[in-house]
This record gives structure tokens, sequence and C-alpha cells, in this order.
């Protein structure tokens, strides 16, 4: 199941830290590790010092450009926060997380994001606007901001945590599992993001949506289907309504006669 899992560490500057996530990453058992737009130099001699070791996964660490493209094929994207933000989203801490793991894992084609932010800024709102959820890690109040592979190290202990325990629990002769398996698979980061533009266009044709003044709607409407976990037939059938909303308001406006003054 820690195969399933990215790390994402989006605008980090020090290549150490790169270096200790791969660390904290190897200690616990994931290996897939996607950098977005590091801004200090990547490879370098620091990141394979603080890696104390885990340079395979250094070696094989993808980089992008930006976040939208190193979440494209996620079904479950979260994002580590170290402060909460101006728009609500579901906020969980790291066990409530690792709770959710063999749930969201049901499928294998389901694969899990847990994405970091910036040293000294951390996420912005469009990165943050691109979970589903977000995770805190409940620290001290007056001091909550964590180093940025140690608040790694927490979260992917917690999940190792609840893996292990899903193997104790599977390997009990008389183990009952009960149906928590999604008949569907979820949609995926690219298949929401699809979405949410097609959504936007609609939006705009039938004019509830004014791209100048677009207020917190988008944001708004994505916390919305965000929350909801579309799965792929669900994401068929809401495009499918939009498209038929185009038509019908295409022709609406083909056919409404000249407004008379
Ligand atoms: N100064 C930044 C914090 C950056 S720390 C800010 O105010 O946002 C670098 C990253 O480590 C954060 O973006 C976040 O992903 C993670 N992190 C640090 N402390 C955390 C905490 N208490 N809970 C969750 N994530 C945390």
């Amino acid at each position: 199941m820690l195969k399933a899992i990215k790390i994402v560490l989006v605008g980090t500057s020090h290549p150490g830290n790169i270096g200790g996530v791969a660390r904290a990453m190897k200690n616990m058992g994931l290996a897939e590790l996607c950098l977005v737009a590091p801004r200090g130099k990547f490879p370098h001699q620091d990141a394979a010092f603080r890696s104390a070791g885990a340079i395979d996964i250094l070696e094989q660490a993808k980089i992008y450009d930006c976040l939208e493209d190193a979440v494209a094929d996620c079904t479950l994207v979260a994002g580590s926060s170290a402060r909460s933000r101006h728009l609500p989203w579901p906020l969980l801490n790291p066990r409530e997380l690792a709770g959710r793991l063999e749930q969201e894992l049901a499928h294998t084609e389901h694969r899990i994001a847990l994405v970091f932010g910036r040293e000294d800024r951390g996420l912005s709102n469009e990165e943050l606007h691109l979970c589903h959820l977000h995770v805190h890690i409940p620290c001290n109040p007056d001091f909550s901001s964590l180093n940025l592979a140690a608040a790694v190290q927490v979260l992917t202990y917690e999940l190792r945590m609840a893996v292990l325990a899903t193997q104790e629990k599977q390997a009990m002769p008389e183990a009952q599992h009960f149906g928590t398996e999604w008949d569907v698979p979820f949609a995926n980061s690219e298949t929401l993001e699809h979405f949410f533009n097609h959504l936007e266009h609609t939006l705009i044709d039938i004019n509830f949506h004014n791209p100048d003044k677009p207020r917190q709607l988008m944001s708004r409407l994505r916390r919305l289907y965000m929350r909801a976990r579309p799965d792929t037939i669900e994401v068929n059938m809401l495009r499918g309504i939009l498209t038929l909303t185009q038509q019908a308001a295409n022709k609406n406006a083909a056919t409404k006669p000249p407004e008379s003054n």
C-alpha cells in the first residue's frame, strides 16, 4: 500500500531538505518522490549527504514544472499545511488521514499524493485548492511550523502504522472484511481538472459566472466536488450534463429575437 503513495515537494529551496525527506521516506518504506520546480540546484551534494544513503529515492525523483502535472494521476491529493487559510477546506490530522488509507486504496489504480510546501511560505492558495483535503500536524500553536523533512516523517510514520495494523488484521484467520470498497475507481486529478475547466466554461456560457468578477465561485464549487469524491462514471455523467447545458444555452442564444429597446 505504501508504494501507492507519492511525496510531492513544491518549490523546495534547500537541497539538504530534499535529502532529509528521501531519508524519512525510505525509513518508512515509501519510494516515490516528486519535486515541483525546486528552487535550489538538483541533484546536489547536500541532498545526497542528508539522505544518509537513500540515494535511490533521489536518483529516481521526478521533476515537474507545476503541481497540477505532478498529481495528475492521483485519486487523493492531500496538502500538508502549517497554517489555516482563508477559505476553510476539509482538514485532518495525520492519524485521521492514515485511518482512511485502507479505504482510499481499495482499488489498485488508486494513488495518493502528499503535498508539502516551500520552507519559507508553504503552499499557495491555488496549490491548496488542487487538494481534496488538508493535513495539519497539531503542534504548539505558538510554534507550529516543522522542518520539511520532520513534517514528512510525522505523516509517513502515521501511514506506516496504519498499513502495519491493516496487515495484522488481514493475517488473522477470522478476519472479516466488510464491503468498504467503492464499485468504481475515483476520478484522478487530471480528470477532475478537465471537469472543473468544463464546469467553468459552462457557467460562463449560461451567464452564471463572470470571470472578471470571479469572487470565490470556482474555489467553492471545487471544494464541493472535491468533498463529494466523484468516481469516473459520475464525472462522465456530470460532463454529459454540462455538454447538453452548453448546447441548450447556445441554441437559446441563437433563437432569441433581438432585444427591443
Ligand atoms: N512558513 C511556512 C511553513 C513552511 S514549512 C508557512 O507558514 O506555511 C514547509 C512545509 O512543511 C509546509 O508547507 C508543510 O507542507 C509542512 N509543514 C510544516 N509544519 C507543518 C504542520 N504543523 N502541519 C502540517 N504540515 C506542516
